[in-house]
């Protein structure tokens, strides 16, 4: 098999040895049960990893089954183990074990147990000595069964931790090393250690330097204390390097190349595209097609529609949970405060579906509008880039505005004849359409209006509508956005005047709910007043937004919260967009706005530098020991954002802004203890099973490209084919009270809601990354998707089944420099420059080619075939198809 970007040299690395035979490392195909391996992660600590699986409880374990139900544990003693290197005999000083399921799909059980051994040296382990592990009694596992590694410095040593997409020439370069070992704690190294930087193909050394402690700080439990960081910022040359810690092996294949930030810009905007609504996803553009969706008109719900009422009713069931909310209760459409005007059927074509489901939400499309217009507006470049290689680009306008553009169009039609707009548009007989490709999708309707999504609304279409840059491009939709705010307004002073600030407010579930509508109000009026200069509009705001007193802050410490950050995002930069003069701004709340700003991005900046690994999560979150729908690369905006302030000459913040974002950036990339990379269609070691109704209903393993994954869970959901069996393995326990699992490490390859993103997350993420691919040459590069074919041969038979060699071409462009990941009915993905295979089933077979360059252009692939009759293999191995 033909190997890109340097993956040979891992050949001596494999993480896991499969037992099945196959000899090509993989780090795309699942791990099987049986699969087991010996990892030397110091010279003192060796890994002994075996992948089991058991049916429901109450079957227990059939192997390594060491703990009770109970938490209690019984590990096998020291003298278990015979650990021989080279004829001699190196005795075990202490065992450490840990156990956490590595996968388990929705739809049917599969499920595959990691289970790790940690052996503890008396004696180091010499370089390049192989090193075998028995276990005399037979008791552990069956004498065929071998656990031998070499000490080879450039073995894979998976505590290493790196951006596997790599890093950008001008800027800080950080690296970690650090693993955790279950009940033993965390891996320490002699001395005080050192790295190098390698040349992945060669090996040869580029530069050296000391490892540097870095402990996190905030959990309420011992945890991250001896993890250390590698800073290779003087390493500027382009290049495809490897991270080396003597004693510990060798990091991924990483690069140092202008077109990093490029490359996770285009592909979080492929996954923009891949939540496109009322549209198909097509060739050249992406190889996870689909026809065009939801086109159909949605209704307006009448009393006839049962389902959506008992939604409505189940939704808002918890409105007086805030004293504040003196509305009826929205529990069903005629308890609306606004009555449907319009009847029948309305166009709600457009936009991106909301998240892993097809819904769209008013306010989250608001949002999603804010993030690409601000920083179309403020980030400098940003707003020009033409190049991210959607179907738009290359055609001289911005390829974020017109993102924006299409959800601002969805939102326009979504408005009733009273200026309010609905809540949301849903399928009309159930929650989620979950077994379904999207152009299969359900009959949809919409939710009853109310004032929050209806301000939300307003302000972003007006946001729209006075962008300077949008109103070139897009004169005529500005100034139709600008009319639908107008009328929203109306809608909204209409709704106060006749019920009251508090009373006009009906909840109908938690979107928007934070802070009532006060925080959605305070952004319309602030958009409003952006867009016309009419001060009316202006005194609202002067009462609406009080940045100084607090409460605009979630929980009283996140700051920059949903529409109140929105408000004061656009205040602060009102002038600096071109909206209005400094002297049309009221000068305290300009400061205080700027304030609110500096604020936000100080907490996420001291938040990077308490996490041992550089992500910013909150300390406040720490302390309650959970985590969910945490994104680092999101956070990293309110750091971006901070940085386009006017800065003081001394002690300018920006420099440490930006090595925050890069800290978060390269977390998302695979900078973690797991080395898992949280932007699907990158890095080395990808996820799977993810909360996305395409990815879990199309053809294909992997999920489409350019998804967020939640980068931190507090643990495994509960799961109609395993209940809570999955929690249940995990030892150490999620849950313990004085050493739990520590949560940077509690990933698995599983359905989990709370690593589910929403469209707002990667729009912040998308510009906070295109902030820095706008710094870099390729911010010109000209590029719009570009066609390409597989080509399939019969090739030599294995075992005398029929084999075919598949081969990607892609005309006027250098696949030699590409990754390229291939998909075929029955097989598991894989890395490769070309693809062999023998087809599991008979028919119609398919092959899929995605190739992706270093800076993050992709061409796609797809073709089919039948193979004669009698050229098929009856054989089908098991649990590789969704
Ligand atoms: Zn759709």
């Amino acid at each position: 098999m033909a190997l890109g970007l340097g993956l040979s040299v891992l050949f001596a690395g494999r993480p896991i040895t499969a037992a099945n035979g196959v000899s090509d490392f993989n780090p795309l195909a699942l791990p099987q049960a049986g699969d087991h391996a010996l990892n030397i992660l110091s010279p003192t600590m060796l890994e002994l990893t075996l992948v089991n699986t058991k049916p429901p409880d109450p079957a227990r374990v059939p192997s390594w089954d060491f703990v009770e139900t109970t938490g209690e544990f019984h590990l096998p003693a020291a003298a278990e183990f015979e650990v021989a290197v080279g004829g001699q005999t190196i005795p075990v000083q202490a065992v450490g074990f840990k156990r956490r399921v590595l996968y388990a799909p929705l739809k049917e059980r599969d499920l595959r147990i990691g289970n790790y051994l940690y052996l503890q040296l008396a004696a180091p382990v010499p370089a390049d000595q192989t090193v075998e592990v028995k276990n005399p009694s037979g008791q552990l596992w069956p004498a065929n069964r071998q656990f031998i590694g070499t000490a080879s410095p450039l073995r894979l040593g998976r505590a290493i931790h790196v951006n596997q997409v790599g890093y950008l020439p001008a800027f800080p370069k950080k690296a970690m090393v650090g693993f955790y070992l279950g009940s033993l704690g965390e891996l320490m190294l002699a001395g005080s250690p050192n790295f190098k930087l390698v040349e992945a193909t060669s090996g040869k050394e580029i530069f050296h330097g000391r490892l540097a402690p870095r402990l996190d700080r905030g959990f309420p439990f011992p945890c991250y204390q001896h993890v250390y960081e590698a800073d290779f910022s003087e390493v500027k040359t382009p290049g495809e390097y490897r991270l080396v810690v003597p004693g510990s092996g060798a990091s991924f294949a990483f690069r140092i190349d202008d077109g990093v930030a490029m490359c996770f810009a285009r592909t979080y905007a492929l996954g923009l595209y891949h939540q496109r609504c009322g549209t198909a996803n097509e060739l050249p553009f992406t190889r996870f097609i689909h026809d065009p969706c939801h086109l159909a008109p949605a209704e307006v719900p009448t009393l006839q529609f049962t389902q959506t009422q008992r939604f409505l009713a189940e939704s808002s069931a918890d409105y007086r949970n805030n004293l504040r909310h003196t509305a009826p209760q929205l529990k069903n459409t005629a308890s609306s405060l606004y009555p449907f005007v319009n009847q029948g059927k309305v166009d709600v074509s457009g936009g991106h579906h909301e998240a892993g489901d097809y819904s769209k939400y008013t306010l989250n499309s608001a949002a999603f509008i804010h993030f690409l217009v601000f920083a179309a507006d403020v980030f400098p470049g940003v707003g020009d880039l033409d190049n991210l290689g959607l179907p738009e680009s290359d055609d001289g306008k911005s390829d974020l505005l017109q993102e924006a553009k299409r959800e601002a169009d969805f939102l326009a039609k979504i408005q009733d004849a009273d200026g309010g707009f609905y809540f949301l548009v849903y399928p009309r007989n159930r929650r989620y359409e979950n077994n379904v490709l999207p152009e299969h999708g359900d009959p949809q309707i919409v939710w009853p209006k109310n004032t929050a999504a209806t301000a939300a609304s307003v302000a972003a279409l007006a946001q729209c509508a006075s962008s300077p840059l949008f109103k070139k491009q897009f004169p005529e939709a500005a100034a139709n956005y600008l009319a639908k705010a107008r009328l929203g307004w109306t809608f909204l002073t209409n709704a106060i005047a006749r019920h009251g600030k508090d009373g006009a407010y009906q909840k109908l579930t938690h979107y928007g709910n934070d802070f009532m509508h006060d925080d959605e109000l305070a952004w319309a009026a602030c958009e409003m007043f952006l867009a016309t200069g009419d001060t009316t509009y202006h005194q609202r705001l002067l009462q609406w937004l009080k940045p100084a007193d607090g409460n605009a802050r979630k929980w009283g410490w996140w700051g920059l919260y949903e529409g109140y950050g929105c408000a004061i995002r656009s205040y602060a930069f009102a002038e600096k967009t071109g909206r209005l003069k400094r002297d049309q701004l009221h000068p305290i709340l300009l400061i205080e706005c700027e304030k609110e700003i500096i604020k936000g991005a100080e907490d996420d900046f001291r938040r990077a530098q308490d996490s041992a690994y550089g992500t910013s999560f909150p300390e406040e979150t720490k302390r309650v020991r959970s985590a969910g729908w945490y994104f680092s690369m999101d956070r990293a905006f309110d750091l971006a954002a901070a940085c386009q302030l006017n800065q003081p000459v001394y002690n300018d913040p920006r420099r440490i802004f930006f090595e925050a974002i890069l800290s978060n950036l390269n977390y998302e990339g695979g900078c973690n203890p797991v080395n898992v990379c949280y932007l699907t269609g990158l890095g080395w070691q990808r996820q799977r099973e993810i909360v996305h109704q395409y990815a879990q209903n199309d053809r294909r393993v992997l999920p489409p490209s350019g998804l967020m994954l939640g980068n931190l869970q507090g643990g495994f959901a509960w799961l109609d084919h395993y209940g809570n069996e999955l929690g249940a393995l995990t030892f150490p326990s999620d849950g313990a009270q004085d050493v739990p699992y520590p949560i940077y490490d509690r990933w698995s390859d599983s359905f989990n809601v709370t690593t589910e993103f929403v469209i707002v997350n990667p729009a912040r993420s998308l510009v906070t990354i295109a902030l820095l691919a706008a710094q870099t040459p390729l911010k010109n590069q000209r590029w719009r998707s570009a066609p390409a074919q597989i080509e399939v041969q019969p090739t030599e038979s294995n075992a005398g089944a029929p084999t075919y060699l598949a081969r990607l071409r892609a005309p006027g462009l250098d696949l030699a420099q590409a990754q390229i990941v291939w998909e075929a009915r029955d097989q598991e993905p894989a890395f490769g420059g070309t693809f062999v295979f023998t087809p599991a089933g008979s028919g119609p077979q398919w092959v899929e080619a995605e190739a992706l360059w270093p800076d993050g252009r992709r061409v796609f692939a797809a073709t089919e075939f039948t193979p004669a009759a009698s050229q098929t293999s009856v054989q089908r191995r098991s649990g590789l198809t969704k």
